[in-house]
């Protein structure tokens, strides 16, 4: 039986972002049904959503947390499946939170390239060309270090046969990031697919310096 006490009142405010964080995943297409993750860090408590239900029923009541090790220290649904890339992430950097998606040009892009071409400057914001994650199954050990090796230097990467990852400070910053890998996929795929033509790549210095301005505009939108 899961450990229970209460929410503290940062905890439920942080409930309701991140449910309709994962709702906008949902509306937004970056997930079908349930079958991406959302967390979000609060002091030494990680919520995530629960395993099998389907955001927009998720209420108050049904707050999910877990300590850094994994244990379950709020509410009495299942973790996540894919709990332990969420753990990972948060032991492995300063993450405030974290999208997990299975997006459809993402995933596509992960089965092509072990990395995604810089197509655009807002590879950037996310610290250089995003990598691919090797493939192992999901909610393993394995797959977890496959990630934190990505994420080296980067916030955000993509996972071979599977789906995307990206953390940030807040949760909304971390859906964007994810919305905008989703962008560049379908992007390159859509540039790369013109017969006999080859997209123009950025470089290592147009993308570094792109994401030194972009570190600079405060909320990273788009110019
Ligand atoms: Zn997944």
């Amino acid at each position: 039986m899961a450990e229970q006490r209460r929410a503290r009142p940062e905890e439920a405010a942080a409930w309701r972002d991140l449910t309709a964080t994962a709702r906008r995943t949902v509306t937004d297409g970056l997930v079908v049904g349930t079958s991406g993750n959302v967390s979000v860090r609060v002091g030494e408590v990680v919520l995530v959503t629960p395993t099998g239900v389907p955001y927009d029923r998720l209420g108050p009541d049904d707050i999910t947390g877990v300590d850094l090790d994994g244990h379950q220290v709020l509410g009495t649904l299942k973790p996540t499946s894919e709990l332990p890339m969420h753990l990972t992430v948060y032991r492995a950097t300063d993450a405030g939170a974290v999208v997990h998606t299975h997006s459809v040009h993402a995933t596509a892009v992960s089965t092509l390239v072990p990395e995604l071409p810089p197509v655009h400057y807002m590879t950037g914001a996310l610290g250089g060309p995003v990598r691919v994650a090797p493939y192992a199954t999901y909610g393993t050990e394995q797959l977890a270090e496959h990630i934190r090796t990505a994420l080296e230097g980067r916030t955000a990467c993509l996972i071979q046969n599977h789906g995307t990852l990206a953390y940030a400070p807040t949760l909304e910053r971390a859906f964007n990031d994810s919305a905008q890998l989703e962008w560049m996929a379908r992007l390159w795929l859509l540039a790369s697919s013109v017969p006999g033509r080859t997209p123009s790549l950025l470089t290592p210095d147009q993308v570094r310096e792109a994401g030194d301005k972009l570190s600079r505009y405060g909320q990273r939108a788009t110019p």
